[in-house]
């Protein structure tokens, strides 16, 4: 099994270093790790959840030398990649592609934690309103057809507060379905949701994402999924792996092992 959606220490609200999670990793059984930890932007947008900006530079080092380290040459092995957690914003394009077409970074998560609303950024969990979760779909469809993301981070982020699965969460997952089914863009079932507190709903008590009515859905496209644990912590490197790919079993979703580079150590 492989985890290609990692946190670390920088980002002030997970533990461990890359290090860890290779340990990590090899005592899961994993035979890849992706390390994406929530990407700095240069003005400093977003700080309160990300590295500083001028930490990003010892960030790849760290993974450079995790990927070359004994950990992870071992035994089998394990491949190392270099990723990132983004958030789209047009204005910042050019510094998105950069990071992966100058070689910065294997690959790029697109996550979609907060969107442009009435002036001001309104996080995803937030979402209550018909003319918010339009919004949702709006800015989830952009970042999806901006091309710049490997894939899409819990799609069905906005189901931890929208409770229902009625004509608005319906209309706005078919926009997102629809977006990654033609641009061939995988979307993530997403373990860490598994791991939040639990939410009543009409379909009883559940996790707040990944929630099954948006993947029933899904098998209605022909969209690719990637499993991930959203790991915050070491130890949680392979959570909600074998569930997620439950998930995907249950719903007959096709599940891609290598939505990103893999990459071996030298
Ligand atoms: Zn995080
Ligand atoms: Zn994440």
């Amino acid at each position: 099994m492989k985890n290609y959606h990692t946190h670390t220490f920088r980002c002030g609200h997970a533990t461990g270093d890359i290090v860890d999670y290779v340990e990590a990793a090899r005592a899961a059984g994993l035979d890849a790790l992706g390390v994406s930890d929530h990407l700095p932007y240069p003005d400093g947008l977003w700080a309160d959840t990300r590295m500083p900006y001028d930490e990003f530079d010892e960030y790849l080092a760290a993974i450079a030398a995790a990927r070359n380290s004994e950990a992870a040459r071992i035994g089998g092995g394990i491949a190392v990649s270099a990723g990132a957690e983004g958030e789209w914003i047009a204005v910042k394009e050019d510094y998105l592609r950069d990071l992966t077409a100058g070689g910065r970074l294997d690959y790029l998560i697109g996550g979609v934690h907060w969107i442009p609303f009435a002036g001001d950024w309104l996080p995803t969990t937030h979402i209550t309103r018909p003319r918010e979760l339009t919004a949702f779909a709006d800015y989830a469809v952009s970042t999806i057809e901006s091309g710049l993301f490997d894939f899409i981070a819990h799609p069905d982020i906005f189901c931890a507060r929208w409770r229902k699965w009625d004509a608005d969460s319906i209309a706005c997952s078919r926009a997102v379905l629809e977006a990654a089914a033609s641009t061939g863009t995988p979307l993530e079932i997403n373990g860490y949701g598994m791991r939040k507190p639990y939410v009543n709903s009409e379909d009883g008590y559940r996790p707040q994402y990944p929630f099954d009515r948006f993947w029933e859905l899904a098998a209605e496209y022909p969209v690719a999924v990637v499993v991930n644990s959203d790991a915050h912590r070491p130890v949680d490197v392979a959570a909600g792996l074998a569930e997620g790919r439950e998930l995907a079993a249950r719903f007959g979703l096709r599940v891609v092992e290598d939505p990103v580079p893999v990459v071996a150590g030298a």
